[in-house]
């Protein structure tokens, strides 16, 4: 039987490229979303993806839904934690509530995915996690304290969650895109994403078939000497 991949945030841009993939690679792929249904009917007439809606931030929905997945289409054994949202601007226009929910949302969702899954990979022996952080969460960015903050929390997370899983066949990843050509990158003006793009060494935005196949490769049987690491896929914009 194929194993079952949860894809967070999976019906639309990055995710929905990695369900794409990951359903090439054999898995039997579940897309989680948030609230687009428009989005979601697409992805699965298209695709044929299993889709299913409740918020990645909210502790007790990632429970009752990761269960039903769980009951309706089997244990849950790959999962890539790629919901995410933007809520930008600078600390000092910042609300509480923008902080907050980025954090709730982009951070609490791993927790809250690990909780509900990470148990049950340990006791079969066998998992993947990925987590999609960011460039933004290495380096840093004006007008995305919170963003930042979550992702680079992201990539604490992973190297903690790395350590418990590892002897239990389990391994735990980011990968930390550069600007990639989707809805979120859409909603930054034209003249600051002409900006950044004059950044990127390769010269252009990263497509999301590209951050695909490196989830595809931390999910493979070959990749089971690699946990808590960080893929930086990027064009070359940050590098260390
Ligand atoms: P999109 O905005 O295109 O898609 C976001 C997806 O996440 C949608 O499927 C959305 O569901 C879902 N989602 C949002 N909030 C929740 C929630 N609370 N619960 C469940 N699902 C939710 O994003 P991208 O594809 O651009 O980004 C994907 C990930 O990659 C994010 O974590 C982002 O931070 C990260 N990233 C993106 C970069 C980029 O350049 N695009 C660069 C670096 C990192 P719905 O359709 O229902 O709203």
């Amino acid at each position: 039987m194929n194993r079952v991949a949860v894809v967070t945030g999976g019906t639309r841009g990055i995710g929905r490229a990695v369900c794409e993939q990951l359903k090439a690679d054999g898995f039997n792929v579940v897309a989680n979303y948030a609230g687009n249904d428009k989005a979601a009917q697409e992805c699965a007439e298209e695709s044929g993806i299993s889709c299913y809606k409740f918020d990645v931030g909210d502790h007790q929905a990632v429970l009752e839904g990761c269960q039903q997945i769980h009951d309706e289409i089997g244990p849950i054994e790959v999962v890539v934690n790629n919901a995410g949202i933007t809520r930008d601007g600078t600390l000092t226009k910042m609300s509480y509530e923008d902080w907050h929910e980025v954090m709730r949302i982009n951070l609490g969702g791993c927790f809250n995915m690990a909780k509900a899954c990470f148990p049950g990979m340990r006791e079969r022996e066998w998992g993947r996690i990925v987590n999609i952080g960011s460039i933004n969460g290495q380096a840093g960015q004006y007008g995305q304290v919170n963003y930042a903050a979550a992702k680079s929390g992201i990539h604490g997370f992973t190297k903690a969650l790395a350590q418990e899983g590892a002897r239990s066949g389990v391994t735990v990843n980011a990968i930390a895109p550069g600007y990639i050509d989707t809805d979120m990158v859409a909603a930054v003006p034209q003249g600051v994403l002409d900006k950044i793009i004059a950044k990127i060494p390769v010269g252009r935005l990263g497509q999301a078939s590209e951050i695909a196949r490196g989830v595809s490769f931390l999910c493979s049987e070959e990749a089971g000497f690699i946990t808590g690491s960080t893929m930086s896929i990027n064009g070359g914009q940050h590098m260390y």
